[in-house]
């Protein structure tokens, strides 16, 4: 069996287990999680960067430190994960759903203009599979309107757009550390803070609306309720797990790098005779490596091959439907038609296994698998 995703031990996760048990502290804000906070700020140029119990999460926070309010219109692309948008609707927004670019699937800058109106109060972009958006256009846009923009970032950790890590150009980024992500401890998150003036209340909402972060740096002498707030804390027990995954990132970066380069020089000319869209990265995106996928010619030849390619034991899957036209999507009036290119790429995609620990011998199997199902169409 080839599995589409495998959670993989890199390197001292379960050490780092008993020592965060050893320390007498497994709860959130210790030794490891700290050590988490270190790694993403030094690494990234991040003023703070805050471990959240899950990406979900750290995207509701931004929610909270934009006060999204009931009424304000949040643009969202439609080709995303539902935790998008969900952060923004819990606060009463309205999604306002933008079409993405047929070349990298990444949120359509040129339709930005467009969607903005006096009520518009965040820019969410996606760095669909780790490939940045066109971040130069959306952030002049953005500047133009005075309105934030906020990154889900949860593909694309090390990934760089014109040499910049991504997650670095919002007010607000969030990562993901779900077992599917490049680097994971089962289920985490975090949220990236750019804007400065806005660190201390995210420091606050993610503790129960309390400055206990405050309190224990020194900075005062008791800690009270100041703001409203939940519990975004991961536990030190998890981040032991991501911290042991994060020191090895150079080594999960690269093995992912030979991933993706070994199904694209294996496929990259024969979808081109196929008719089938292989990803496309722009020489100014150093992208994440975070997912190899193929654009079929409809629907019926992707079902088929999901189908063909399970009966040799090989697991792939499709995302994302679109979100405009979900139950939710349609109860804010849309319909079919409103993002064209979403509607189609959420037909025809198909991600091929990819995972920490996936051998060339699979990858072999995989690509067989692919070229024979085609010709068997032919
Ligand atoms: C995985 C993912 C999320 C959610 O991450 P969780 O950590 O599972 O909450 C959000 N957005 C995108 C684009 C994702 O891929």
């Amino acid at each position: 069996m080839i599995d589409f995703n495998k959670p993989t031990l890199v390197g001292n996760e379960c050490e780092y287990i008993s020592h965060a048990f050893d320390n007498s502290h497994v709860s959130g804000d210790g030794e490891f999680s700290k050590k988490c906070h270190t790694i993403l700020e030094e690494t990234l140029g991040v003023p703070r960067a805050l471990l959240t119990t899950n990406c979900t999460h750290a995207l509701e926070m931004t929610a909270l430190l934009l006060d999204i309010q009931p009424g304000d219109e949040v643009i969202v692309p439609s080709f995303t994960f539902v935790s998008t948008v969900n952060a923004f609707v819990l606060r009463g927004a309205r999604p306002v759903f933008s079409d993405i670019r047929p070349d990298t699937l990444n949120i359509d800058e040129n339709h930005l203009e467009s969607l903005i109106t006096p009520r518009t109060r965040a820019i969410v972009v996606v760095h669909y599979a780790g490939v940045g958006c066109e971040m130069d256009s959306i952030l002049a846009i953005a500047a133009r309107h005075g309105i934030p923009v906020v990154e889900d970032n949860a593909h694309g950790l090390f990934g760089r757009y014109k040499g910049r890590y991504l997650g670095t150009f919002g007010s607000l980024a969030t990562q993901s550390f779900h077992e599917t992500k490049n680097m994971s401890c089962g289920e985490g998150g975090a949220i990236l803070i750019n804007d400065p003036a806005l660190v201390d209340r995210a420091e606050i909402i993610r503790e129960k609306g309390t400055n206990r972060s405050r309190f224990f740096r020194g900075m005062v002498d008791k800690y009270t309720w100041v703001d409203a707030g939940s519990s975004y804390l991961l536990s030190d027990i998890l981040a032991a797990v991501l911290y042991a995954q994060l020191e090895k990132r150079d080594e999960i970066q690269s093995k992912r790098q030979h991933v993706w380069e070994y199904y694209d020089a294996q496929l990259r000319d024969w979808t081109v005779a196929h008719g089938i869209q292989a990803p496309s990265v722009p020489e100014y995106c150093q992208q994440s490596y975070h997912m190899y996928y193929l654009l079929l010619p409809d629907l019926e030849t992707r079902s088929a091959l999901i189908k063909y390619l399970k009966q040799r034991q090989i697991i792939s899957v499709f995302h994302y439907l679109p979100l405009h036209l979900s139950d939710m999507g349609r109860k804010y009036g849309y319909s079919e038609g409103a993002c064209p290119v979403t509607e189609r790429v959420s037909d025809q995609l198909v991600r091929l296994p990819f995972h920490n620990s996936l051998s060339d011998a699979d990858q072999d199997q995989v690509v067989a698998a692919l070229k024979s199902f085609m010709q068997s169409r032919a």
